[in-house]
This record gives structure tokens, C-alpha cells and sequence, in this order.
């Protein structure tokens, strides 16, 4: 039976390529790391804000409980200490989740609010595994409930990622054993290593699953990243297809209207590429057009600016802010370009290597994209019609 093979297969987009190579430890290679740490950080305050308002609410609750669980004048003299320390431990942490949270309220920057988290979740397990301690100690009913509170610190799904939780949960771990060390009962003392033991297995558990949801939410973006570039591509010459010029053309043209900002359109249109294809194959035209495309993406170097591909032998080249006069010039030197690549032409009148023209217009006040468009392509058929190999532009600016 004939199988078709997933469209992946067959891209080389750089999601493609990094979803064949795997990512076996949580990392893509150097620029796409950069990528998908900025994609995966527009929703991370969302989830930081929820993260940190459920802690304190868990927390502070958990805390107020204590004012009633654990009986102050009861409690012998000799484990005041311990209840004073059980209280001083309650605030630190609690104006820890807070800190958390005011960062994440006031979009701190995302470095700080990961060290502020690690920072959070080790107050957090460690807090709440000193609280188990000091209900053992005074013979308090019902600790284990505390867990809850570890469980959430250490494993937390919600912000932290798989070397993070591995790393507080060995925090963790020491903090138990260096608590059952200092135990006073040697029940306690064993009860607390047993409590290590549980929540060491629990580490395990949750670690894997906090692997799996990176390594799913990773395989996610390059999907979409794939996606998204072929739909926004051409295939042949990597430049943006018409869709996509469409659809920029639009938003550019909003921008510069609203910022007083000039705006230029190159229409570039290979001269005689049909007797090229007659004469030199498809093949080979079909490299002129990735040529003429990397000259033509030369041109640019705003980040508003871009060059697509617009029809079979056809390059648009937008110029975002560029005055008629610097426009004018990236025209002449986009033909200068293409000559200058000196890719033999047996067929053209023009010369003996491929030549393109251009039509330039500067976006007018009462423009719409269709009409730049159109008044583009007008000036590149005069240039046509008088002899190709130029760059021409309307009669206002023509030099
Ligand atoms: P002019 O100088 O007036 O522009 O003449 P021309 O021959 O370039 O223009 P025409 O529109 O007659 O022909 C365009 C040619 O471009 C025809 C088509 O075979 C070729 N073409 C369009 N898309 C591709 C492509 O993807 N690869 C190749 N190799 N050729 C293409
Ligand atoms: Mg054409
Ligand atoms: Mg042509």
C-alpha cells in the first residue's frame, strides 16, 4: 500500500531539522534554545501569578491553622523555641511567596522571577518539611496533611522545569535528613527519614512527568514553528510568499501612515526568464530565481523591511522608512547585483548574462496596497519597454 509521508519528512525548516535531530535533554540548538525560551516566556508570568497566588493561599491558610492546632500553653517550656522558630518559619516563607508574586504582577524580568521561583519552591518543601518536624515533636495529630504543602513547593507543575524540580527536590531531601539528624526522639528521628524516602520516590515520579510536559510542550513549538514558515515560504528561494507580503504590506503601510514614516516598493521581474528556461533548462532557472532572490534579500536590513517572493519570476522588496533618494539607490544596486552575479544568459537581447528590472513607487498618503501594487508594476513596464535591465521609478521621482 502507498504511504504518504508526513509532511516533516520532507521540510528543512530548522523546527524540521531539530525535530529529526531530537532533543533528548531539553535543548533545542543555540538559536532556536533563544526562540522558544521567549515563546515559552510570553505565558509564564500567567502561570507564575497562578502558581504563587495558590502557594499563599495554601500557605497562609495552612498557617492560621496552626493557631488552633497547636495548643501555645500547653506546650512545655523547653519547646517554645521550637513553636517561636515554627512561626518565624511561617512568615519568611510566606513573604517569599509574596515576593513571587509582586514579581510576577510586575513582569519582573523573567531571569529574576526563575531564581525568585527556585528560591520559592526550596522555602517552600524545606518550610513545610520543618513544620512536619515540629508537629512530631510536640506530638501534633493529622501532620501529614502538611505534605500536601510539600508536594505542591517541590513538584509543582506549574512553573518550574525538570532541573529545577530535581534540584529542590535534592534540596529538600538534605533539608529532611539534616532535620531528622537534629531530632531529639529517635521515632521522630526515624519518622522523618521515612517521610525522605516517600518523597524521594514522589520526586521520581513527578520529575518524569514534569519531562514528559517539556518534551511535549518543546516538540509543540517546532511543530507550529514548521507550520507556520511553510505557510509563510516559498519553497524555493526561502523568501516570503505572497501571503505573506500581503498580509505585511497591509500592517506596513498602517505603521507608516501613523508615524509620518516613507515607505518604498521594488517590483523585481527576471528579464526574458522564459527563453532562459527554453534555452537552459527549468532547472537552472530555477537556481537564477534562488540567485536573484539572495540579492534581492541583500537589499534589506530593517526589521520592517522584507522581500517575498510575489509570482513565478517576480521579487517585491518593501523599505520600511527609507527616504526616495536611499530607495532609488538599493534599486540601482539590486540590478547592478543581479548583473554582477554573472549568470550566463544564451537568449536574452539584453546581455549575455541574466538581468532583472525594477519599478519603484513610494507609498502616497491615499494609497491602499493595491494601488502601490499597481503603480509599482506600472514604472517596471516602462522599464521593460525601455530596454530592460534598469530600475525605474514614477516620473516625480525619477532622477
Ligand atoms: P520579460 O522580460 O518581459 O519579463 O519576459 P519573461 O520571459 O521573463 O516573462 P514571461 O512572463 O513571459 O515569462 C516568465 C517565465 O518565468 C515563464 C515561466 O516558465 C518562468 N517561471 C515562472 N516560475 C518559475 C519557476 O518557479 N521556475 C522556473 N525555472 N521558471 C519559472
Ligand atoms: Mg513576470
Ligand atoms: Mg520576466
Amino acid at each position: 500500500m502507498l504511504q504518504i509521508r508526513p509532511p516533516l519528512q520532507a521540510s528543512t525548516t530548522k523546527y524540521a531539522q531539530q525535530l529529526r535531530r531530537g532533543f533528548r535533554w531539553l535543548r533545542f540548538d543555540a538559536p532556536l534554545e533563544a526562540e522558544y525560551r521567549a515563546y515559552s516566556h510570553s505565558d509564564e508570568y500567567v502561570r507564575v501569578l497562578w502558581f504563587s497566588a495558590l502557594c499563599l493561599l495554601l500557605w497562609g491558610g495552612y498557617g492560621l491553622f496552626d493557631l488552633w492546632r497547636i495548643d501555645a500553653a500547653r506546650l512545655g517550656a523547653g519547646q517554645q523555641p521550637l513553636l517561636t522558630a515554627l512561626r518565624v518559619t511561617r512568615v519568611a516563607v510566606t513573604v517569599a511567596i509574596a515576593l513571587v508574586l509582586v514579581g510576577a504582577l510586575w513582569r519582573a524580568p523573567m531571569r529574576w522571577l526563575h531564581g525568585a521561583l527556585m528560591g520559592l519552591g526550596v522555602a517552600l518543601s524545606c518550610g513545610a518539611a520543618f513544620a512536619v518536624y515540629a508537629y512530631k515533636v510536640f506530638g501534633v495529630p493529622h501532620e501529614t496533611a502538611v505534605l500536601v504543602m510539600i508536594m505542591l513547593g517541590l513538584f509543582s507543575p506549574f512553573a518550574i522545569n525538570l532541573w529545577a524540580q530535581l534540584a529542590m527536590a535534592a534540596l529538600y531531601l538534605a533539608c529532611v535528613g539534616a532535620l531528622a539528624w537534629v531530632a531529639p526522639q529517635p521515632e521522630v528521628q526515624a519518622q522523618m527519614l521515612r517521610l525522605g524516602v516517600e518523597l524521594a520516590l514522589a520526586a521520581l515520579v513527578f520529575s518524569f512527568a514534569a519531562y514528559w510536559r517539556e518534551h511535549q510542550r518543546r516538540e509543540q513549538f517546532l511543530y507550529r514553528g514548521d507550520a507556520h514558515w511553510l505557510a509563510m515560504r516559498d519553497a524555493l528561494t526561502g523568501l516570503y510568499n505572497r501571503r505573506m507580503f500581503n498580509h505585511h504590506l497591509e500592517q506596513v503601510m498602517a505603521q507608516a501612515r501613523r508615524e509620518g514614516q516613507p515607505l518604498a516598493l521594488l517590483i523585481v521581474d527576471v528579464d526574458h526568464f522564459k527563453a532562459y528556461n527554453d534555452l537552459h533548462g527549468h532547472p537552472q532557472g530555477d537556481a537564477v530565481l534562488q540567485q536573484v532572490a539572495q540579492v534581492g534579500l541583500a537589499c534589506i536590513g530593517r526589521p520592517l523591511d522584507i522581500a517575498a517572493r510575489v509570482g513565478g519570476e517576480e521579487f517585491a522588496v518593501l523599505l520600511y522608512g527609507s527616504s526616495a533618494e536611499h530607495a532609488r539607490a538599493l534599486g540601482q544596486s539590486l540590478v547592478a547585483g543581479v548583473r554582477q552575479r554573472a549568470l550566463a544568459h544564451g537568449a536574452s537581447p539584453v546581455a549575455d548574462v541574466v538581468t532583472v528590472s525594477v519599478g519603484g513607487a513610494m507609498v502616497q498618503p491615499e494609497d491602499r496596497p493595491q494601488t502601490l501594487f499597481a503603480r509599482a508594476d506600472r514604472v517596471l513596464y516602462q522599464a521593460k519597454n525601455n530596454g530592460r535591465d534598469r530600475c525605474h521609478w514614477e516620473a516625480a521621482l525619477q532622477a
